[in-house]
This record gives structure tokens, C-alpha cells and sequence, in this order.
């Protein structure tokens, strides 16, 4: 008996219909979800020429009857749902039964498949849509197809390709996301005869994510987990085609409203000092499925806020997970965007947790401060080098989560609204490394090596010769600071009256003084706010400011708040107001350049204020005028001061701005730099 059917037009009719076969990517993504829609552990990929050549996938899932062989080319043709109300808890991938035929209408495809219930396999053939071939063959359990010359009969199409070295980054950067979101199945990507990445099954999400890209990489990152009751679920809408029948929802609703849920995170996100310049490294998976979303890229946004500036990006690996009738996937052609039933507490799930996962960690920067990949694993999983007139502009090890993308084609600030599932695979070296057969264990076997270095003990991994009484090994201990370990600094002096240097037992630090009172500072202004205390102070001369119309109307705004911040402030003639109290702290000859600054700031932003953005903005403003400035000689008592302070701050590791507030240089990075280890 066969699994699939043909949708009914009424309901094929309600599915986000669009064109899904942009790009080879675009193909390796359906063929890829639909092999673990079908169970599979073990996914291989090859492809030739960025997959405009050859694109093949060959899984050991549940595979296809003869009937059901044939009936996957047709249009909404599908085992996943039968009737509209399935759409509102898709629980699988695919769906929309569009695949198949779009891919096949297009290329020359070949399918192979057996599923357990039938003795012998079916090969189907078709080229640009018409079928060539149908016949039994010998085939061992699961599916395997082929998509040669792709766009063959479109050329239109075909030259909107980018070169291959491009769209076999799109299609590295995709298995690669599939892979870390499942460690437990085996997935092999193979371009021409080189192999980008094997990885079979592993215990968890870390390991994973250092199988792939090593162990420096997993050092920069957080891990993140937390879950959350929901209240309810199911909608708060009645779905477009229900609104008339708004009794039965209502009934359903209370149905679904019995059913407890939660919402669940996990994964990865960056240390603060990582800062990538645009959005090429925030994966998130909702469900299993790879997808853009402005809510969540807000709520990281939002989890980062005053933590790294706001022009940067961090990186992110997350996995949500949510009751499938929670997050609806049919809006988008190519099941890239999802719309979130409980947009809301969504958003601040997200935020909330990304925030915690950052508190929790409290990390300190490092001088070494961009993440790179491992070379180890780098080199083991993505043999990579410049092939001539590649897109790359250098052969770093590169992968999505571990390239910055400076190199290559710039990103338009804006293009792409999200990731563009792209990431800088470099193009495969010739002859550096055969990856048939044999060589992928020893590929692999590269991981364990460098993670058994790791463990040693320091002295023990030590290149000098025993007995090397020149340089006895320290006893270092832990090597990560807490932050406790800022309280216990002691300040040495500054450098350039600017910085301050200062030591413990994790090492030598610098302490950007102006940045570290402006943290203080921030942090006290928004606890005195919080309480309605914001010290503040009378001038002997009101101060009056002429605004602009722009300037005015976020006065206007603000104003309130501004109050709540120990200014008062009155209209002074038409185009002017005069300020004449003034939080406490800030000189008067820098309250005129605050104010300015700050309306300039809100009247440029975009998107509406809310009153929590105000009040940050403003604090930081206050914070930022009222700090002890560079150049400025400090006595040793104020520096120890200073660093007390600091330690007691919640974030004392960043400024409200996101700059870094500290740098440590560990007693290892001092040992590695003298070459004791
Ligand atoms: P959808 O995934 O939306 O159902 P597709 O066109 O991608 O639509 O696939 C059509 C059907 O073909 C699927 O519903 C599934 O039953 C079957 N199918 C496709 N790929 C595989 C595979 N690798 N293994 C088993 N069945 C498959
Ligand atoms: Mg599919």
C-alpha cells in the first residue's frame, strides 16, 4: 500500500504556493529534508560543479513503493498531510507535496528507492518533466536520486547561477546546519572527489559542533538551554479560511487549550567578544527546520543589547522547539520563514534566555578575540585552498559558523534580511588529502588526537625537553577567570593615563577606565531610576538648547522619561527649552552635547520607541557624559576604587555601548608567549 496521494485542490489550494528551485542549494535543502522526513540515519551528498552538474542523495530511510515512486512527481503529491487542518501542525519537513516535481521539471532526474514492504526497487527516470524510464531493479533499502543538469531547459534560470565555488558554499553551509542540528544521524557532503565534511553520529549538540568545527570554535561559544511553560496552546487566531466558522475554532481551542506545552531551547551562542559584521553566522532551527525570522533576530538583538554594539552581530546555533501546532510553516514558498502563533512570549523566551545563557557565562574577553576554526578539524573535514578566480580571498579553513566574511563578496549592508544560507566553504584542494573509502575514518580520526592533546595536563604537553629546569612548569590551575576573580585585582598604574593595568592570579589586565565608569555609572543610574531616585543636580545657569523639529518631536517624547533622569527641563520660546536641573555627575558644559546627542540618536532610530529602549538610551547617555575620561591622570586609591566598583556591576565585562571594558592576558597566554608551553 502506498504512502502518498495527491492533495485535494481545496487544500493544495491553501498552501503557500511559489517556486522552490532557486539554486543547487535550493534542491540539496528539499532532497535533504525529505530524506530525514524519511527516517534516515545516514545521508550522503555529492555533487559536481557546485551542484549545477550533478546533485546526488542517497539515504537508508523508509524509501518508496512502485506506486508511490511514480506518484511523487505529481503536483501535491504527498504523505505528510491529507486536509487543510493538518496544515496547522505540520509535524514533518515537507508538506507540500511540490518538491519532486519542481526539481524533476527542471533536470534530469533519476530516482532509485526500495522500501522494506517490496522485494525489488524502482528506478524512475525523467528528464525536464517527462518521464524516460520506470523499471524494477535490485536496490538496497532507502532512496537515492540524481539531479543532473540542472536549469538544462530553462536557460533563463541557469544564468542566474553564481559561479560553482559560490553555490557549493550555499550547499556546505546547508549540510552543515543539518548536520549540527542532528548529531545523532551519519551526513557526508563529497564535491567531485574530495570530501567537505563527514561526520558520523555523535553523543550531543557540543560534539557535534567540535567534530565539525573544532574545538576553538566550541571554546568561543555558550551553550544555552532553558524551557518555559506555555499557557495555552494553539491559536490565537482563527486561521484566514475559519474566520466565518469562528464557533467551531473557538471550540477547538478550548481542546487545544487542555493540551499542556512548553517551549524549549538549546544550543549555542557567542561570547560578547566575537562580533561578526553581518548575519551569515545566526542559524536557528524551529522543529528541525533551518529558518529566517525577524522575531527571533530581534530577540537576539535584544539578548545582546549593551553587551556588543549594536552594528554587530554574534554567533548563533539554536534550536527551538515548540508544539507543531505553535508555529505555522506554511507561509513561505520554500519553508524558510515560519510565523510563531504567540509571537510575544516567543520573542521574549528567546531574549530572556540568550540574555541568561550571557549573564550566566559572564565571559572576559580575551586579546585573542576572533573566533577561527580549528585547524585540526578544519583541515580534516573541509580540505580546502583558492582555486583560481574563486570567490574566496583566502583559504581559511572557513566555515559558517568560524568565517567573519571579510574576504569575498562584501555583503550589502541590508541585502539579505537574514541569512542568506551561505557561508565561505573554501573550494576543495586537489590533492591534498583522498577522502574515499579508508581515508574519511582517518579524517575523522584527527578529532579524537586533538581533543586527547587537549586533556594533557600543561606541563605534560610541554614541547621542552624533561628536566628543561629553565623553565619549570607553573601551577596555572583553571585557566578560565570567574569573575569573581575582578575583585581581587590590584591596580599597577595607567598607561597613558588611560588604561589601567592591573594583576591577579588569572593574569595581567587592562582596564579601559573611561568605558569601566561608564559601566558603573550605567548600572547605578538605571537602579536609582528603577526606584525613582536618579540623583541629580540644580545649575547655577539654566542651560537653553535651540532643537530641531525632528530634535523637538523626540523631546516631546521623551520627555517624561528625561524627567525620571533628573533633568527638568522647560520650553523657552518657540524652538528652545531650558534645562535646569541636571543629573547629577555630568558637567555642564557637557549637558548641552548629551541632550543633542541623545534626540539625534532616537530621532534617527527606526523602529518605535519603547520605554525600556528609552531609558537605556538614556542612562547610557548619562553614564557615558558623566565618566571619568581618558587622559586623565587617577590616583592609586581612585583606580582601586574603580575596580571595586566594577566588580560589583552586573556586566562588567562590556559597556553600555557593547565595547569590551577589560582585556586579560592569561598566565597561559604569557607562558605560550615566553614558550614555557
Ligand atoms: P513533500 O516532502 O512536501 O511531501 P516532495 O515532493 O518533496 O513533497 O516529496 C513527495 C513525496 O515523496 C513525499 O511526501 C515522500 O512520501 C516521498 N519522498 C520523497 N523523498 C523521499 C525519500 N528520500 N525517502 C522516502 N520517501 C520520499
Ligand atoms: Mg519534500
Amino acid at each position: 500500500m502506498g504512502r502518498i496521494h495527491v492533495l485535494s485542490e481545496q487544500v493544495a489550494n491553501k498552501i503557500a504556493a511559489g517556486e522552490v528551485v532557486e539554486r543547487p542549494a535550493s534542491v540539496v535543502k528539499e532532497m535533504l529534508e525529505n530524506s530525514l522526513d524519511a527516517g534516515a540515519t545516514r545521508i550522503k551528498i555529492s555533487v559536481e560543479a557546485g551542484g549545477k552538474k550533478l546533485i546526488q542523495i542517497t539515504d537508508n530511510g523508509c524509501g518508496m513503493v512502485r506506486d508511490d515512486a511514480m506518484l511523487a512527481f505529481e503536483r501535491h503529491a504527498t504523505s505528510k498531510i491529507r486536509d487543510a487542518e493538518d496544515l496547522l501542525s505540520v509535524a514533518t519537513l515537507g508538506f507540500r507535496g511540490e518538491a519532486l516535481p519542481s526539481i524533476a521539471s527542471v533536470s534530469r532526474l533519476r530516482l532509485e528507492t526500495r522500501a522494506g514492504e517490496e522485494p525489488a526497487g524502482t528506478v524512475v527516470e525523467i528528464n525536464g518533466g517527462k518521464i524516460a524510464r520506470v523499471e524494477e531493479a535490485g536496490l538496497p533499502l532507502g532512496t537515492s536520486i540524481t539531479v543532473r543538469d540542472l536549469f538544462f531547459n530553462t536557460p533563463a534560470r541557469k544564468k542566474f547561477l553564481k559561479s560553482e565555488s559560490t553555490e557549493l558554499s550555499h550547499i556546505a553551509s546547508l549540510v552543515t546546519h543539518y548536520a549540527l542540528a542532528h548529531p545523532e544521524k551519519h551526513f557526508e557532503l563529497h564535491s567531485a572527489a574530495n570530501a567537505m565534511l563527514v561526520a558520523p553520529p555523535v553523543g550531543g549538540y557540543s560534539e557535534r559542533v567540535y567534530q565539525v568545527f573544532g574545538k576553538e570554535t566550541l571554546d568561543q561559544l555558550i551553550p544555552v538551554a532553558s524551557r518555559q511553560n506555555l499557557e495555552h496552546v494553539g491559536l490565537p487566531q482563527p486561521p484566514p479560511w475559519r474566520r466565518q466558522q469562528l464557533e467551531d475554532y473557538e471550540e477547538d481551542r478550548d481542546v487545544r487549550a487542555a493540551t499542556p506545552g512548553e517551549l524549549r531551547i538549546h544550543g549555542f551562542i557567542s561570547k560578547p567578544e566575537i562580533q561578526k559584521l553581518n548575519r551569515n553566522s545566526i542559524f536557528v532551527f524551529v522543529n528541525g527546520r533551518l529558518i529566517r525570522d525577524r522575531l527571533v533576530q530581534h530577540a537576539l538583538t535584544e539578548g545582546y543589547r549593551n553587551i556588543i554594539p549594536p552594528t554587530v552581530y554574534p554567533v548563533v546555533l539554536l534550536f527551538l522547539e515548540l508544539p507543531a501546532g505553535e508555529v505555522d510553516v506554511n507561509v513561505h514558498p520554500s519553508k524558510t520563514e515560519v510565523r510563531f502563533r504567540q509571537q510575544t512570549v516567543m520573542h521574549d523566551f528567546v531574549r530572556d534566555s540568550v540574555r541568561a545563557a550571557l549573564m550566566k557565562a559572564r565571559p572576559v574577553p580575551q586579546f585573542v578575540a576572533e573566533i577561527r576554526a580549528h585547524a585540526t578539524a578544519g583541515q580534516a573535514l573541509t580540505p580546502g585552498s583558492l582555486t583560481p578566480g574563486a570567490d574566496w580571498g583566502q583559504p581559511s579553513a572557513g566555515n559558517a559558523l568560524a568565517d567573519t566574511r571579510l574576504s569575498g563578496a562584501p555583503q550589502q549592508p541590508g541585502a539579505p534580511a537574514g541569512f542568506t544560507l551561505e557561508a565561505p566553504m573554501p573550494p576543495p584542494i586537489s590533492g591534498r588529502l583522498q577522502f574515499e573509502g579508508g581515508i574519511a575514518v582517518e579524517a575523522n580520526a584527527a578529532i579524537p588526537v586533538a581533543r586527547g592533546l587537549e586533556n594533557l595536563p600543561i606541563a605534560g604537553s610541554r614541547e621542552f625537553v624533561p628536566g628543561d629546569t629553565c623553565a619549570p612548569a607553573l601551577d596555572v590551575g583553571d585557566e578560565e577567570p570567574t569573575l569573581s576573580s575582578l575583585g581581587t585585582l590590584r591596580p599597577l598604574g595607567q598607561i597613558r593615563n588611560s588604561f589601567i593595568l592591573a594583576v591577579n592570579e588569572d593574569g595581567l589586565w587592562i582596564i579601559d577606565q573611561h568605558v569601566a565608569h561608564e559601566r558603573v555609572l550605567f548600572e547605578r543610574v538605571l537602579k536609582q531610576r528603577a526606584v525613582q531616585q536618579v540623583e541629580s543636580q540644580r545649575l547655577l545657569m539654566p542651560i537653553v538648547l535651540e532643537l530641531s523639529p525632528a530634535q523637538q518631536a523626540v523631546f516631546t517624547e521623551i520627555s517624561e522619561e528625561l524627567h525620571n533622569n533628573g533633568f527638568e527641563a522647560e520650553p523657552f520660546g518657540a524652538r528652545s527649552i531650558a534645562i535646569k536641573v541636571a543629573p547629577a555627575g555630568v558637567e555642564a558644559s557637557a549637558i548641552e552635547h548629551l541632550l543633542h546627542e541623545l534626540l539625534d540618536q532616537f530621532s534617527r532610530e527606526e523602529q518605535s520607541l519603547n520605554l525600556e529602549k528609552i531609558r537605556t538610551r538614556i542612562a547610557a547617555s548619562i553614564a557615558c557624559h558623566a565618566a571619568i575620561k581618558v587622559n586623565m591622570p587617577l590616583e592609586h586609591n581612585k583606580m582601586e576604587w574603580l575596580l571595586s566598583e566594577l566588580a560589583r556591576t552586573d556586566h562588567p565585562m562590556s559597556c553600555p555601548h557593547g565595547r569590551p571594558v577589560v582585556l586579560r592576558y592569561s598566565v597561559k597566554d604569557i607562558q605560550k608567549a615566553f614558550k614555557r608551553i
